[in-house]
């Protein structure tokens, strides 16, 4: 193979008003974080949602920081996070001076295996943190009930779930609040950003008042609390709003994405095990991730590196957050499903910009790769 162009795992679509909505913002000023498209956004977001509220800020980490803050995690709680996400998740409850606890995973969707979360309660556990990976959204039933019973918050890391369906019902409203982020490589992106959804009209306030400094509404410049500089800009709003008017697009181009991949792994399924859909599920395909049959995390570097020499970019499963430097000690784990889906997860590219020529060439190449 000569020259073919790379394939990069993600690449956003700017394909609607976003270019008319920004010049907007030039045009009249309008470019800080006040202006018509912060609430036309927010708006827009919660009744795509089904919940009453969205508060827009500056990225999908403050996003679930903010929710910590607002549903008052502190110093001394704990709240129980799966071992597999990416680091934000943990990161966030860090930032409360919380602990993050963690749980193993269900090896078929790779989200928390809701079975396991009632043997990692204790008195100071305070909230679970559900993380839907990939698009899958977990099985939310039973998370909830184990925090009804326990009287624990529940916070929706949705970051990479935006449209997906449990039971009938978007992400977003399944637990007392949810995080997204819109960053570069999300489903809709503001380059970067972040929104928070509820349908708890003091919680809301809560989390609008820590966006903006802590700053009392109706009393300027007086902070009855510590609050934050979270505010998202009218010029990401604008951007935000522009994607979000056209998300059915987005969602149906991964679709297409997700079915050809389907389609065309068919003749490697001794090697390779093609993302799954639970029946109560209705996923987004954030990232089309699939996992090795055998073999170890090296096998998986080897097989990504010659993707890489064929211009197609990949991404490894993230690593399981009890082996990051940082949450080593104490020690938690192990996570044996954790450990496995990660070492033996690849994430192939995925995007709306994909063709059926490049989808023909991912496969190709991973082909002969397994070899
Ligand atoms: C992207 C992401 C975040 C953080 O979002 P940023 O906008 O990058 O800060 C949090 N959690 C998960 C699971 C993510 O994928």
């Amino acid at each position: 193979m000569t020259q073919a162009t790379r394939i990069p795992v993600a690449s956003p679509v700017l394909d609607g008003r976003e270019l008319e909505y920004v010049t907007e913002c030039v045009e009249t000023g309008w470019i800080s974080s006040i202006g018509r498209f912060i609430g036309a956004f927010e708006q827009a977001f919660a009744d795509y949602c089904g919940v009453k509220h969205a508060v827009a800020c500056n990225n999908g980490t403050t996003a679930l920081h903010l929710a910590l803050v607002a549903l008052g995690v502190g110093p001394g709680d704990e709240v129980i996070v799966p071992a597999l996400t990416y680091v934000a998740s943990a990161n966030t409850v860090t930032y409360c001076g919380a602990r993050p606890v963690f749980v193993d995973n269900d090896p078929a969707t790779l989200n928390l295996d809701p079975a396991l979360l009632e043997a990692k309660i204790t008195p100071r556990t305070k909230a679970i943190m559900p993380v839907h990976l990939y698009g899958h959204p977990v099985d939310m039933d039973p998370v909830r009930a184990v925090a009804a019973r326990h009287g624990l918050k529940v916070v929706e890391d949705a970051a990479e779930a935006v449209g997906a369906l449990y039971k009938g019902r978007r992400t977003g409203g399944l637990g007392d609040c949810a995080a997204f982020s819109l960053f570069g490589n999300k489903i809709i992106t503001s380059g970067e950003g972040g929104v928070v959804t509820t349908d708890d009209d003091d919680l809301a306030a809560r989390l609008r008042l820590y966006r903006g400094q802590g700053m009392q509404p109706d009393r300027r410049y007086w902070f009855p609390v510590i609050g934050y500089n979270y505010r998202m800009t009218n010029v990401a709003a604008a951007i935000a709003l522009a994607q979000l008017e056209r998300i059915e697009v987005r969602l149906a181009e991964r679709r297409r994405v997700a079915a050809g991949y389907d389609a065309r792994l068919v003749p490697l399924r001794q090697h390779l095990i093609p993302p799954v859909t639970e029946p109560w599920a209705d996923p987004v395909c954030w990232m089309y991730t699939v996992q090795l049959t055998d073999g170890d995390a090296a096998r998986r570097d080897r097989i990504m590196a010659a993707l890489e020499a064929e211009g197609i970019e990949t991404r490894p499963v993230f690593p399981p957050m009890h082996l990051l430097p940082p949450y080593q000690a104490p020690a938690q784990g192990p996570f044996p499903q954790a450990e496995l889906c990660s070492a033996r997860g690849v994430n192939l590219p995925t995007h709306g910009r994909l063709t059926d020529e490049d989808l023909d060439r991912v496969v190709a190449a991973l082909a002969r790769a397994l070899g």
